[in-house]
């Protein structure tokens, strides 16, 4: 499938240079209210105690801020962050390295961790619980379990699906927050913090225009804010008002609610192939070429988050109001 400019679930280069976009603080943090009221209380209560923070699982949809809480996590507990991700690791005896190697207090990042891999995931379990790992060394017969202990830390772990990861890893997190799409109000804030973070002109209606097509996502917020920039400054006097974002997001086919081409081919798949359904997540994911785990987590949500699609028993259905949003309303079927 092709390179998406909204798919958050990619992180582009020129994401990743945004160091100063990052909110440090969790004042800073825009939206989310219910996750930030949670982990006020447990840090706040961590600290008073001077203990570590118990381990956090925080899920949902690719870019909206996880990565940045757990950086936040860290800045609030004034402990260091070291980030990794589920498929990074491939061996139990480098998960055992990353352990010990932290420092009292630190907090352990890991990305995608539903991708750990059985071996590693089982070391994690007494180094979550009991602060341990347990070694074997020597070979057959004479071979013998040692116990070695790590320092106390936080491991905060982000998913896009709690469902995906095992029973048993799940149940050892203590705080579990579950990341929601932003208001277009918030990620108005987000577009006017990081435009003036990257000193861009904008105004209010500019803002407002970026974020209505930013599928809820501070990610996207972000990358669209940087590449109206880019029109801004070569076709226009670098600033950036209602005319110029439209113009500019207009010429990324990026549409009046955040529909890309991907997007577009999905629902016009299900609109002309499949009658606009009930079709089948396997069906459907063969039908666009791409695989029913990557549709589910990355293309879906936000498509049934506003009302294009329903999920049914029965399957997938484009909804009347995908059907009206596409000025298709005479295709749509009467029952
Ligand atoms: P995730 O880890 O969930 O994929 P990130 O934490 O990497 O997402 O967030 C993507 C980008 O969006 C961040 O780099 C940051 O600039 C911005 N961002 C995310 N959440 C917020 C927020 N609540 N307030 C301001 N900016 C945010």
């Amino acid at each position: 499938m092709e390179q998406r400019i909204i798919n958050a679930d990619i992180i582009t280069e020129d994401d990743k240079i945004e160091q100063g976009l990052r909110p440090s603080r969790l004042g800073e943090y825009i939206g989310q209210e219910k996750a930030k009221k949670n982990l006020k209380v447990f840090i706040e209560a961590a600290k008073q105690r001077s203990e570590t923070l118990d381990h956090v699982l925080l899920y949902g949809p690719p870019g909206l801020g996880k990565t940045t809480l757990a950086g936040i996590v860290a800045q609030e507990m004034g402990v260091n962050l070291k980030i990794t991700s589920g498929p990074a690791i491939e061996k139990p005896g480098e998960l055992a390295a990353i352990l010990n190697n932290l420092a009292e207090g630190d907090v352990l990042f890991i990305d995608e961790i539903h991708r750990l891999n059985k071996q590693v995931e089982e070391v994690l379990y007494p180094a979550m619980e009991d602060f341990a790992i347990d070694i074997v060394v020597g070979k057959g017969a004479g071979a013998r379990s040692i116990r070695i202990d790590l320092p106390k830390f936080t491991l905060v772990g982000a998913t896009t699906r709690a469902g995906m990861l095992t029973a048993p890893l799940r149940d050892r997190f203590g705080v579990v927050n579950k990341l929601e799409f932003y208001n277009v109000m918030e990620l108005m804030q987000i577009i006017i913090r990081s435009a003036k973070v990257l000193g861009v002109g904008i105004d209010d209606e500019g803002a407002l225009e970026i974020a209505k097509r930013s599928r809820g996502t501070p990610r996207l917020a972000n990358r669209l804010l940087k590449r109206v920039r880019d029109f801004a400054e070569v076709e226009y006097d670098g600033n950036i008002n209602f005319d110029v974002a439209k113009t500019a997001l207009d010429r990324l086919e990026v549409d009046s609610q955040g529909l890309d081409n991907v997007d577009r081919s999905v629902l016009m798949t299900m609109i002309n192939k499949f009658g606009g359904g009930p079709v089948g997540l396997d069906t459907l994911a063969a039908a666009i070429g791409e695989d029913p785990g990557t549709l589910e987590d990355v293309y879906e949500p936000y498509l049934i988050k506003n009302g294009f699609i329903n999920r049914t028993p029965r399957g997938r259905m484009v909804t009347e109001h995908c059907y009206k949003h596409f000025g298709l309303e005479n295709l749509m079927k009467k029952d």
